[in-house]
């Protein structure tokens, strides 16, 4: 086990120092560029990501893929959950996977999450 862990880090310490051409089909972005790839077009779909998050700041906008506090998606859930749903049932009308909603320990959410959250609440429970 312990073998199997060194070499697979050795072969990813060898594949990033020798940096070979990319694969045709990795395109950037944002996401790659979080999971850790610093290929040139993750860099600028990260930046570009960035500079749209900066302009809509500073027109006072969000954007539905940023982090915003979770708590009151937290208490949406819980209503939810006291009106009989589960959290899979929750999640399937969502349409995400039932770990998006498992984000106690994270404290934020997407923006995204928390208007369907909120829709859903809204829609079921007033
Ligand atoms: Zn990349």
């Amino acid at each position: 086990m312990l073998t199997v862990r060194v070499r697979r880090l050795d072969s990813t310490l060898t594949r990033t120092l020798s940096s070979p051409p990319m694969p045709v089909e990795h395109v950037g972005s944002r996401a790659s560029y979080q999971a850790g790839c610093r290929c040139l077009p993750c860099r600028a779909a990260s930046a570009a990501y960035m500079t749209r998050y900066r302009g809509a700041r500073a027109r006072g906008r969000r954007l539905l893929g940023q982090l915003v506090d979770a708590t009151p998606t937290m208490w949406r859930l819980r209503r939810l959950v006291r009106a009989g749903l589960t959290y899979a049932d929750i999640a399937r009308r969502l349409g995400l996977r039932t770990a998006a909603l498992h984000f106690a320990r994270r404290q934020r959410v997407r923006l995204s999450t928390a208007c369907r959250v909120h829709r859903l609440a809204r829609t079921l429970l007033e």
